[in-house]
């Protein structure tokens, strides 16, 4: 026999209770956003490489490191998308949309990172998001923030999970932070690890992101942004600030929150959680105003968030029951047409039902308690010819007797 097959490496399958939860996370977020007035987008999984490349930065994590990118038949390099920013973006530009913005996206589906798998991270994992394409004004950053808490509200793990800001400034302030920023590394160059000293080369504010103990030690001296902010920036931080509290969404800043790909500016944010250990972001987004660019549209300030979908549904209080169906149960061979019958009327009636395809009536009613049936509905051949059939409750143990026509309205 050949040996069983297994997944690739950090991918899983999803199976019962698993599934209900992911499809209850993405499911409620969908509804959330089409309330906040966000329509689904669907983007290929696999997009052109340069689409990634261009937009994350060369030098960040997720593309020096972790995309999984190969040639096509046809010698093309192409990825499997690690996120949905990118491709949205290029979805605007490749669509000619960009002549009717604001657009307002939501998305959800599978992404891929070549990471070390560990608890709540994996290479094959899914997100929510939503993107506010061409909306420079600070109230799209508040209303994408609320929309993602009345996500995480709905979903009953708001509890334990706090909001933090920050903001990465415009251009130029970024530009003075970052010479102060290389001025004090550069000082304490020996103190840093070694991945980090290549960031000072290539993207000194990515060291701000580094997990190393050593350089998160370095970091609390560090020059601070706050000090950098030109006047205009901080006037846009202290509205998207006053948008969130008229939007009644609590939150608290955090100036060492500075996400870790290229394309943000202005607001920065993450939701997160002290019950998932080092995994602990379980929603992160900020304002992009540069991307639709590199996608090769015009300017298109935006702004947008994505939530890993795993690790909301590990924080979910409980998984949703699955759906507990009525099994039709003929008693006798002359039974079975009724019940093939009737098990489709209460299907169309919008019951959940079952008939198993064969066995005895006692192996039907064990297979039904198998399924965590709610009712049996028992077809004997004498009571058929009068129009009845028994209902019995699985749960209290109680039958009746219940003319065939009424049993579709007696189970609903
Ligand atoms: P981290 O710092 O944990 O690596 P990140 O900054 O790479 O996160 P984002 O790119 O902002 O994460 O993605 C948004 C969300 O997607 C994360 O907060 C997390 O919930 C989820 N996520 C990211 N990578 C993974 C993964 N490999 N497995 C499961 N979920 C993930
Ligand atoms: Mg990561």
């Amino acid at each position: 026999m050949p040996a069983p097959l297994q997944p690739v490496r950090g991918m899983r399958d999803l199976i019962g209770e698993d599934v209900r939860r992911h499809r209850h996370v993405a499911e409620t977020a969908r509804r959330i956003a089409e309330r906040y007035g966000f329509e689904e987008w669907i983007t290929p999984i696999l997009e052109d490489t340069a689409v990634f490349a261009r937009t994350l930065g060369e030098t960040s994590d997720v593309v020096t490191k972790e995309m999984y990118t190969f040639t096509d038949r046809g010698g093309d390099s192409v990825t499997l998308r690690p996120e949905n920013t990118a491709g949205v973006c290029r979805a605007l530009v490749s669509n000619g949309l960009v002549q009717s913005l604001p657009r307002k996206v939501f998305y959800a589906g599978p992404m891929f990172r070549y990471e070390r798998p560990q608890k709540g991270r994996y290479r094959q994992f899914h997100q929510i998001g939503i993107e506010i394409l061409g909306a420079a004004e600070p109230l799209a950053d508040a209303e994408c923030i609320a929309c993602g808490w009345d996500i995480l509200c709905e979903l009953g793990v708001a509890e334990g999970t706090a909001l933090e800001i920050n903001t990465l400034g415009d251009a130029a302030s970024r530009e003075s932070w970052r010479a102060a920023l290389v001025g004090y590394f550069s000082a304490h160059r020996e103190a840093l690890s070694e991945d980090s000293r290549v960031r000072l080369e290539k993207n000194p504010l990515r060291i701000l992101d580094s997990k190393d103990p050593g350089d998160r030690a370095l970091l609390a001296a560090a020059p601070r942004m706050e000090e950098h902010l030109s006047a205009e920036a901080r006037g846009f931080y202290e509205e998207v600030k006053r948008a969130l509290r008229r939007l009644a969404v609590p939150f608290r800043e955090n100036p060492a929150i500075v996400r870790g790909l290229d394309y943000y500016s202005h607001t920065a944010f993450e939701f997160v959680t002290d019950r998932l250990g080092a995994q602990g972001t379980v929603m992160a987004g900020g304002r992009y105003n540069g991307l639709v660019e590199e996608m090769g549209g015009p300017p298109t300030p935006s702004v947008g968030w994505a939530a890993g979908i795993e690790r909301l549904a590990m924080l979910l209080p409980g998984a949703p029951p699955a759906p507990r169906p009525v099994a039709v149960i003929p008693a006798g061979e002359a039974a079975e047409d009724a019940a093939l019958g009737l098990t489709q009327a209460l299907r169309r009636a919008g019951i959940v039902a079952e008939i198993a395809y064969r066995g005895s009536m006692k192996r039907r009613l064990e297979r039904a308690n198998k399924t965590h049936a709610r009712a049996a509905v028992i077809l004997g051949e004498a009571e058929l010819a009068a129009g009845i059939a028994q209902v019995k409750d699985l749960d209290s143990g109680a039958q009746e007797a219940v003319p065939i026509a009424e049993i579709a309205a007696r189970l609903a």
